[in-house]
């Protein structure tokens, strides 16, 4: 392998590196986002909010009901105690009566409301619950994967460290400045191959002069058009 054809080398593994890199990285934001999990925390704090405010509200709707009761209780025990016989007075607590019993329907038309709504929150708890149950055990699947797949990609990223380090050493330090100064300005392709007489990369045409100097294993030999090193087909 001359000097061209280990450059080539060089850039192919500089480049898997650099895409394990990324790849690494999208995997760390995936195991990094909580956006999920916050998402579902959300929606429990709603959810039981919702019930503790429609529980509040049957007590307290209980609670009027519970008094109205007892008030009727009372009436009636007056009404057929014998006690009062002023026909205004037992008028009045006949009224009386009828009001309450009539609050008290509709206050118990309420309260089925509120229990028929308190039922579908609570069915939406526990669905919500087990929508998280398999979401999160679907997760520690994924995450599990995840890591193995960055255990995977961290052991074949240092290997080519290595690989490429071994590769380095074989070359002056010259030609490695101008490599990597390359691979900066030329965006990871600092090697070009000469293929139907042409820059591989730029397409321009390479003379034989140049051609033939790309064959020799001598010296370096730069695309007249671009800069690249170029390697003999
Ligand atoms: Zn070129």
């Amino acid at each position: 392998m001359n000097n061209a054809q280990t450059l080539l080398k060089l850039q192919t593994i500089k480049s898997t590196i650099a895409k394990s890199k990324v790849e690494v990285n999208r995997i760390n934001v995936i195991l990094a986002d909580k956006s999920k999990n916050a998402a579902f925390s959300e929606e429990f704090e709603s959810i039981s909010h919702n019930i503790s405010d429609l529980e509040n509200k049957f007590s307290q709707i209980d609670a009027e009901k519970s008094q109205l009761q007892q008030k009727n209780r009372l009436n009636e025990a007056k009404l057929y105690s014998g006690n009062v016989v002023n026909p205004k007075e037992l008028i009045d607590i006949e009224k009386d009566i009828s009001l309450n019993k009539k609050r008290i329907e509709s206050l118990e038309t309420e309260e089925a409301g509120i229990l028929s709504q308190l039922d579908s929150r609570t069915n939406a708890f526990s669905e919500k619950e087990s929508e998280f149950k398999e979401f999160g055990s679907n997760q520690v699947t994924k995450f599990s994967e995840l890591n193995y797949s960055i255990t995977e990609l961290s052991k074949t990223i240092a290997e080519l460290e290595q690989h490429a380090s071994d590769l380095m050493a074989t070359l002056s330090p010259q030609l490695l400045a101008e490599f990597d100064e390359l691979m900066v300005t030329k965006k990871g392709l600092a090697v070009a191959v000469i293929r139907d007489d042409c820059c591989g990369v730029c397409g321009s045409d390479i003379s034989l002069n140049v051609r033939l100097s790309a064959r020799s294993n001598a010296t370096i030999t730069n695309c007249p058009s671009c800069r690249r090193i170029l390697i003999a087909e």
